[in-house]
């Protein structure tokens, strides 16, 4: 039994795999190569992701995560060949900026929880990667390669992955339907404001957010980059400002 995750596909060897019962809606990406598999992000962790892919590729799966946060990471323990990106690696040896109680407030948070899931053994994923990543490296999955964008803002390791050859871009939490975080601590507006001008300009053909709406426009790139612009020019963009609205989005700094 399991109708934890939705799974959708969107061409012969690419899946998205959503967990629509949780208030975050959150996208993880299967991307199947010649050679092997490319997790991009693992969920919140409820559910064995684990299970899901295994009948989506029969090649060897490596996994990615958009940014160390724990809707991203929740099931990184099932994969021993994970890489992270070299600004959020002591996130995952100790140095998690959330403590666990608070973590888990959010798991169960506006939540329909599976019967079996039990909070009390919930864990922050902990591990040392396979692979540190920075801006720039190429991942090759055979025949297919995806390029790692250092996109600091909503965290500081925060990246995109990107098809060029294909314009597609896996935009994790940097693009999306919905409140876009910039408001805590480990948070850096201005830095989410250069990281949209360094997607924008890609000029991406298909946009693959994280969270909530799975169909949105590659136009949303402009909007949330132009958003942010008009806050900084306007002198606003500096945390404790609260809550912009654009509509489809909002800002939250
Ligand atoms: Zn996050
Ligand atoms: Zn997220």
């Amino acid at each position: 039994m399991n109708d934890w995750f939705t799974i959708d596909k969107i061409d012969a060897n690419t899946y998205v795999i959503s967990e629509y019962h949780h208030l975050e809606e959150t996208h993880c990406y299967l991307l199947n190569g010649n050679e092997r598999s490319l997790l991009i992000d693992t969920g919140v962790g409820i559910s064995n992701i684990y299970d899901e892919v295994i009948n989506l590729t029969d090649k060897p799966v490596t996994a990615v995560a958009t940014h160390i946060h724990w809707d991203h990471i929740g099931g990184h323990k099932y994969f021993s060949d994970f890489y992270v990106h070299s600004a959020e690696m002591d996130w995952l040896n100790c140095k998690f900026p959330l403590p666990l109680e608070t973590v888990k407030e959010m798991v169960v948070d506006h939540c329909a929880l599976p019967d079996d899931f039990d909070i009390n053994n919930y864990e922050l994923f902990q591990g040392v990667p396979t692979m540190v990543l920075t801006d720039k490296n190429i991942i090759d999955i055979g025949g297919r390669q995806i390029e790692v964008l250092h996109t600091p803002g909503h965290s500081p390791g925060h990246c995109c992955f990107y098809e060029q050859d294909r314009g597609w871009l896996y935009s994790g939490n940097l693009i999306y339907q919905g409140c876009l975080d910039a408001f805590y601590p480990s948070t850096d507006p201005l830095a989410f404001m250069r990281s949209l001008e360094k997607v924008k300009a890609l000029a991406p053909r298909k946009i693959f957010p994280a969270h909530h709406q799975l169909d949105i426009p590659a136009s949303l790139v402009e909007e949330v980059s132009d958003a942010f612009q008009s806050l900084y020019r306007q002198g606003k963009l500096k945390q404790g400002n609260g809550v912009f609205n654009f509509g489809e989005f909002q800002i939250h700094i």
